[in-house]
C-alpha cells in the first residue's frame, strides 16, 4: 500500500464513520458520556481536509501528520489513544515508499502496544483495543500460513468484527463503562465499534 492507497482508505473510513453518528452516539451514551462519535468523526474529518497534503507525503510522515492532528483536534480518551498509536506506528515506516504485508502487521502491532501502554489496558477490558488485538493476532497467523492478500484481507475483516462483537459480553475494566453497576455487560463498546469500522475497511483495501 502506498500513500494514495492509504488516503483512499482513510476517505472511505471517514465516510463510514460519518454515516454511523446515531448508532455510535447511542452506544457511547449507554456505556460512556455520548461523545465518542463526535471525537472520532472530528479526527477523520480533519484527515479528509488534509487529503491533498497527505497524498504527497512519504508514509512515515503521512501517519505522523495524522497522529499529530488527531492529538490536537480530538478530545477524550480517543484523541490521546489514537494520536499516540499513529505517532508510534509511523516510526515503523521510516524510509518506506510503500507498506508490504509484513510492514502492515508491524504497524498494527506497534499501534496496539502504544494503545495498551497509553491506556494501561489489556485485551479483554472491553475497549477499542479488543478488535485491534484480534486483528493483530489473525494477521500474524495469516502471515505464518502464507495466506494470499485476499484471504488475509478477509481474515482481518472477520477478526475485526469478532473482536467488536466479543466486547458485548465483557466486563469493563477500563473507561467510563466501569462506573456502571453492570460494568456494561450486554452492550458493545463504542470505541470497539469504530475500531471495527476502520479495520474492516483496512481488510478490504489491503493490497
Ligand atoms: P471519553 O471516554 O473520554 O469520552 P471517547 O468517548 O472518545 O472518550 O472514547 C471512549 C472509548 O475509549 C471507549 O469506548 C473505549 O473503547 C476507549 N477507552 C476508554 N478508556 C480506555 C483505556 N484506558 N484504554 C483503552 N481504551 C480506552
Ligand atoms: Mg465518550
Ligand atoms: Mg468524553
Amino acid at each position: 500500500m502506498n500513500s494514495n492507497n492509504i488516503v483512499d482508505m482513510f476517505l472511505e473510513i471517514a465516510e463510514k464513520i460519518e454515516s454511523e453518528k446515531d448508532y455510535i452516539t447511542e452506544l457511547d451514551s449507554v456505556l460512556g458520556d455520548g461523545d465518542h462519535w463526535v471525537n472520532i468523526n472530528k479526527g477523520y474529518q480533519e484527515i479528509v481536509k488534509m487529503e491533498d497534503t497527505l497524498r504527497g507525503l512519504p508514509l512515515s510522515e503521512l501517519f505522523m501528520k495524522v497522529g499529530m492532528s488527531i492529538m490536537s483536534v480530538v478530545g477524550g480518551s480517543s484523541g490521546v489513544l489514537y494520536g499516540d498509536a499513529f505517532l508510534k506506528a509511523s516510526m515503523t515506516l521510516k524510509g518506506q515508499e510503500a507498506m508490504d504485508l509484513q510492514k502492515g502487521h508491524e504497524f498494527l502491532e506497534t499501534a496496539l502496544d502504544a494503545m495498551m501502554s497509553r491506556g494501561k489496558a489489556s485485551p479483554g477490558d472491553k475497549t477499542m483495543i479488543d478488535p485491534l488485538f484480534s486483528v493483530v493476532k489473525a494477521y500474524g497467523d495469516g502471515l505464518e500460513k502464507a495466506l494470499t492478500k485476499q484471504e488475509l484481507g478477509a481474515a482481518i475483516s472477520r477478526a475485526a468484527e469478532q473482536g467488536m462483537l466479543d466486547t458485548k459480553a465483557m466486563i469493563a475494566k477500563k473507561g467510563r463503562a466501569t462506573y456502571r453497576e453492570d460494568k456494561g455487560v450486554g452492550y458493545i463498546d463504542a470505541g470497539a465499534a469504530t475500531m471495527y469500522y476502520q479495520l474492516d475497511i483496512l481488510g478490504k483495501h489491503i493490497c
